[in-house]
């Protein structure tokens, strides 16, 4: 088993209503470390029912919690977030096993996951209304921000701690209450998280985590009509689903969903800092997050250059289990990504694209994969129209602005984007004509608790994260007072 400092972290029960608790036909999943195939443990197979009972101690807690002032919401966020920070090793070493990204990835993630704690406790003491000119002599405009109410999450398996706090830290500091549903390939972060929530104060339904039948517990989401906000970060098609769901009671809605970010190298750029910028942005979590590099286009005159420099990095990536020392990429998620990556790399050579690099499954077997780039990719090829979400770079050719923009915003998709050019006209022609929610200009990491995260066209609805966080869990109440 994981070697834990403090082994309690380490739960298989979901947490409903400041309990631990089983499935209630004590049914369960299998938890499993991709690295090794090894069962880790199992979480509770729960449905509906015990998801109806997380969303009534939801509600039920709804009043107290919301009545706390913004100060005692945000003492109990700090503590949360404190918590965090000092068990990083253990909650880094419980993703690394459940999730496969090295252990210095993962343990950046939880500092990522707590600063979302961090900021919303602060942010929670900054929401404020307005009062407005009247067009009467006797009344007066107030306008006020008040929870939303009981909120429900589902998150992926990418970020099995980042995708949940970025959603609960507003919530929480906002008023409201949330039940969360974890990816079911990652659920023991997300458990970690509620003990270390409990630890720190959180009131006992405001916080609830349970694991299962991802469609069951979706539905009875989606459909309750106590659930005032759903916040979903996943595919485009599951948001599609959920949108739908949630028609029936008109839930607000936010949606994180797939992303096709392009990487635009120009001739002007800095060929050794967009060779750095696109190993980060690709091969990070091997390639699995939503805003990863996954279409990079490279201007004519520096074309063979960008791709024997990016090549020789790739050759200095290390793959191997994430908790070995100097690992850099570690497996998939699962067998079914691996397959995809073969997919694209196939479809692509086919059509006449040329393998720079990697190309094939890893000699560690499992789910490990090459890092791999490919030259001479194409419009028509699969890859440029879908998301790989793996170690796959695939290298287009572009010679004019007016054409790589084209191509770049000819997706249905518009979360992260990101180019090199130290040409300051063509960096704000490029970053205005991009169609994407989040720009990178000359790097390839863009995420962090202060700025807003988020998609345009099919990659989702909202903000997470920044100033603009809160909004998504506050609703706007107008008080016209007469008689003045
Ligand atoms: P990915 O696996 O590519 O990240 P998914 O959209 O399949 O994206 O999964 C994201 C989250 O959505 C996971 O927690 C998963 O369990 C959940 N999920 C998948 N299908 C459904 C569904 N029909 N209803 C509700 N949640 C779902």
């Amino acid at each position: 088993m994981l070697n834990l400092k403090d082994p309690s972290l380490l739960r298989q029960q979901s947490f409903i209503d400041g309990e631990w608790c089983d499935a209630d036909d004590a049914s369960t999943i299998d938890v499993i470390n991709p690295a090794t195939g090894e069962r880790l443990g199992t979480v509770p197979h729960m449905g509906q029912a015990e998801t109806r009972r997380a969303i009534e101690a939801a509600n039920a807690s709804w009043p107290a919690w919301r009545k706390k002032t913004a100060k005692e919401r945000s003492t109990i966020l700090r503590a949360w977030n404190d918590l965090m920070l000092a068990n990083a090793d253990d909650l880094a070493l419980i993703m690394t096993a459940e999730q496969g990204k090295p252990l210095a990835e993962a343990k950046g993630e939880i500092t990522y996951a707590a600063s979302f704690i961090e900021w919303f406790a602060e942010e929670g003491k900054r929401v404020a209304g307005d009062t407005l000119q009247s067009p009467w002599p006797d009344r007066r405009i107030v306008v006020t921000k008040e929870p939303i109410g009981v909120c429900a999450a589902i998150t992926p398996w990418n970020f099995p701690a980042a995708m949940i706090t970025r959603k609960v830290g507003p919530a929480l500091a906002a008023g409201c209450p949330i039940v969360v549903k974890p990816a079911e390939l990652t659920p023991f972060s997300a458990l970690a998280l509620a003990v270390l929530g409990e630890r720190a104060g959180l009131p006992k339904g405001v916080f609830s985590v349970l694991t299962g039948d991802s469609k069951a517990i979706g539905l009875e989401m989606t459909s309750n009509p106590i659930v005032r906000k759903v916040s979903f970060t996943g595919s485009t098609q599951v948001g599609r689903i959920l949108m739908q769901q949630c028609a029936s009671t008109i839930k607000k809605l936010s949606l994180e969903l797939g992303g096709n970010a392009p990487f635009i190298v120009f001739d002007d750029a800095d060929v050794d800092a967009a060779v750095e910028g696109a190993i980060a942005s690709k091969y990070r979590n091997a390639g699995q997050t939503c805003v990863c590099a996954n279409r990079l286009y490279v201007q004519d005159g520096i074309y063979e250059k960008f791709a024997e420099k990016l090549v020789a990095a790739v050759g200095k990536l290390k793959v191997g289990n994430g908790v070995e020392a100097g690992v850099t990429q570690g497996p998939l998620i699962e067998e079914k990504a691996v397959v995809k990556v073969e997919q694209h790399i196939a479809d692509a050579l086919s059509k006449g694209a040329r393998l720079m690099a990697g190309g094939k499954r890893h000699e560690l077997g499992h789910s490990f994969f090459q890092p791999t780039v490919l030259a001479d990719v194409t419009t028509s090829m699969q890859v440029a129209g879908e998301e790989t979400f793996g170690p796959l770079a695939p290298l287009f050719r572009f010679t004019t602005e007016d054409e790589v923009i084209a191509m770049a915003n000819d997706t249905e998709f518009g979360l992260a984007a990101y180019f090199y050019s130290r040409d300051i006209g063509r960096v704000w022609r490029v970053a205005e004509a991009l169609e994407s929610g989040m720009v990178g200009v000359n790097t390839g990491l863009i995420s962090n608790e202060v700025a807003p995260f988020g998609g345009v066209k099919q990659s989702g609805l909202g903000r997470e994260g920044s100033v603009y966080g809160m909004d998504d869990y506050l609703v706007i109440k107008y008080i016209c007072m007469g008689g003045v």
